[in-house]
C-alpha cells in the first residue's frame, strides 16, 4: 500500500485524491485565488508561493480550511479585487486578526511594503478607538492628528529602529489625551474652535506632568493647522511641570519686588504673573486704566470684580507706570498699554515679556500654576473664576483638589464671605 501523494509522489499524510499536505494546499490556494481564469491571479502568485514554501505546510492548510475560517473570505476578496493590496485597505479590514495576520504575509513575500508591527498595532488599535468615540466630528479630528502627525512621527522613527510595544502605547496616550481634551470641551458645551490661553492653563494646572506632556504634540499640531488660536504653551523647559511649592512661589515674589538689578518692566510684569496666574500674552493686554484706585488700596482689573493689590506689589507697580518704556515716540505718547510696545498702538509682544520674566528667573507656567492653587485655597472658588476670568467648574475642581470646599459657598452671596474680595470698600 502506497503513502505517496498521486501528484508528487511525495510520502506521508495524505488527503482527498490521495494528495499530500503540500499539493492540497496548492489546490486550495489556486481555488481561493483564482482570478477567473483556473489560475492563482498573476499578482498574488508570490502568496502563493511563499504560502506553499512553510516547513509547516499543514498549518496554512487548517489556516484556510474549508470550515467557515474568515481567512479564506480575505484571499478570496484579493483575487477579485474586491480588497485592495494596500496598507489603506488593510488598516480597516474586519475580523482585524486574521486580516492582521495577513497583511503579515503579505508584506513577507513582498506583495505590501513591510511596516513595523507596532505601527500596525497602533493603526488596529486607533481604529476601534475611533470606531468606539460618539461624537463624529471628533473622530475625525483625531483622525487627521493621526495621519498627519502621530503616523509620520512613528514611521520615521521605525526607520531607524524597530518599534517597541512602550513607543507604540506612548503615542496611543497622545491620543487618549487628545480625546480627553475634546470630550472636556464637549462637556462646556463648548467645542476646540473655542480654546483660549485659560482653558490650556487650566488644563495644564489639573492634569499630571505625563498627561500634560501627552497633550503637548497634539496642541502644537492643532494651532499650526488652525484648528485652535495660538497660544503660549507652558514651557518646554519643565513640559507642564508641577507647580511651584507655595515657598518658592513667596521667595520669587520678594525676589521680584525687591531685586532692582531687573528692568522696572518685567518686575511689574513677573509680579503679575505670580499673584494672578495671568497668561503674559494677557498681561500685555492690560491698559493703564486696569489699574484702579479705591480709596488707599489699588486694584487690578482682570475679570469681575477686579482683584485687590497687595502694598509690596501696588508700589511696585505704580513706580513702573510713573516710568513706562516705549513711551518716548511721539506716536506712542499717549499709549494706554501697560506696557507699550516698540510699534505705535501697539502693547508689548507677548513672547517679548515672556523672554525678560524668564531672565528674573520666574518659570511662567509653573509660576503660574501656583498661583491658581493659592487663589482658590484663599478665596471662594467663584471668586477666583471670576475675578481671574478662568472657566468656573475649572476652579471648582482645583478647590476640590485643594482640599476647599466649593459646594458649600452660595454663589451671588458673597458678602462678607471672610477674605473674599467682595470685601474692598464701597464698590463704584
Ligand atoms: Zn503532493
Amino acid at each position: 500500500m502506497s503513502y505517496a501523494c498521486s501528484r508528487c509522489g511525495h510520502e506521508g499524510k495524505l488527503h482527498g485524491g490521495r494528495r499530500c499536505t503540500r499539493c492540497t494546499l496548492a489546490d486550495r490556494l489556486t481555488e481561493l485565488l483564482d482570478d477567473g481564469t483556473g489560475r492563482v491571479h498573476p499578482r498574488l502568485v508570490p502568496l502563493a508561493e511563499h504560502l506553499l514554501s512553510m516547513d509547516n505546510p499543514l498549518s496554512g492548510l487548517a489556516w484556510l480550511s474549508y470550515g467557515r475560517h474568515p481567512s479564506a473570505a480575505l484571499l478570496r476578496g484579493l483575487a477579485s479585487g474586491e480588497i485592495p493590496l494596500t496598507h489603506d485597505a488593510f488598516r480597516t479590514l474586519q475580523p482585524w486578526r486574521a486580516a492582521a495576520h495577513l497583511r503579515e504575509l503579505l508584506m513577507a513575500c513582498g506583495l505590501l511594503p513591510v511596516v513595523d508591527k507596532q505601527i500596525l498595532l497602533f493603526e488596529r488599535w486607533l481604529h476601534e478607538h475611533l470606531a468606539g468615540l460618539t461624537d463624529a466630528e471628533h473622530a475625525q479630528i483625531l483622525r487627521r492628528f493621526a495621519t498627519w502627525n502621530v503616523l509620520p512621527r512613528l514611521r520615521s522613527r521605525a526607520e531607524a529602529r524597530p518599534l517597541t510595544p512602550a513607543g507604540r502605547r506612548y503615542v496611543g496616550e497622545q491620543i487618549i489625551q487628545a480625546t480627553a481634551l475634546l470630550d472636556w470641551f464637549a462637556d462646556h458645551g463648548r467645542t476646540i474652535a473655542d480654546c483660549t490661553q485659560a482653558d490650556i492653563d487650566a488644563w495644564h494646572v489639573r492634569h499630571t506632568t505625563s498627561a500634560n506632556a501627552n497633550l503637548r504634540q497634539f496642541l502644537l499640531w492643532a494651532a499650526k493647522t488652525r484648528l485652535i488660536r495660538r497660544f503660549d504653551l507652558p514651557s518646554t523647559a519643565s513640559p507642564g511641570g508641577p507647580p511651584l511649592p507655595e515657598r518658592d512661589r513667596t521667595a520669587l515674589l520678594g525676589h521680584v519686588l525687591t531685586d532692582r538689578t531687573g528692568s522696572l518692566r518685567s518686575r511689574a510684569a513677573a509680579a503679575i504673573l505670580l499673584l494672578y496666574a495671568q497668561p503674559v500674552s494677557r498681561i500685555t493686554r492690560l491698559t493703564i486704566d486696569d489699574i484702579i484706585r479705591e480709596g488707599d488700596q489699588i486694584l487690578l482689573r482682570l475679570g469681575d470684580p477686579p482683584s485687590p493689590m497687595p502694598e509690596p506689589v501696588a508700589a511696585l507697580l505704580l513706580e513702573y507706570l510713573g516710568q513706562r518704556t516705549n513711551m518716548r515716540t511721539a506716536t506712542n505718547r499717549d499709549s494706554r498699554w501697560l506696557f507699550p510696545g516698540r510699534r505705535a498702538g501697539e502693547p508689548l509682544q507677548p513672547s517679548t515679556l515672556s523672554t525678560q520674566v524668564q531672565a528674573l528667573g520666574v518659570p511662567s507656567i509653573a509660576a503660574r500654576a501656583a498661583a491658581i492653587r493659592q487663589h482658590v485655597l484663599d478665596l471662594p472658588a467663584p471668586i477666583v473664576a471670576t475675578a481671574l476670568g478662568y472657566h468656573q467648574v475649572t476652579t471648582a475642581r482645583l478647590a476640590a483638589e485643594a482640599g476647599t470646599t466649593w459646594s458649600t459657598y452660595a454663589p451671588g452671596d458673597h458678602r462678607g464671605e471672610e477674605g473674599s474680595v467682595s470685601n474692598r470698600p464701597s464698590p463704584e
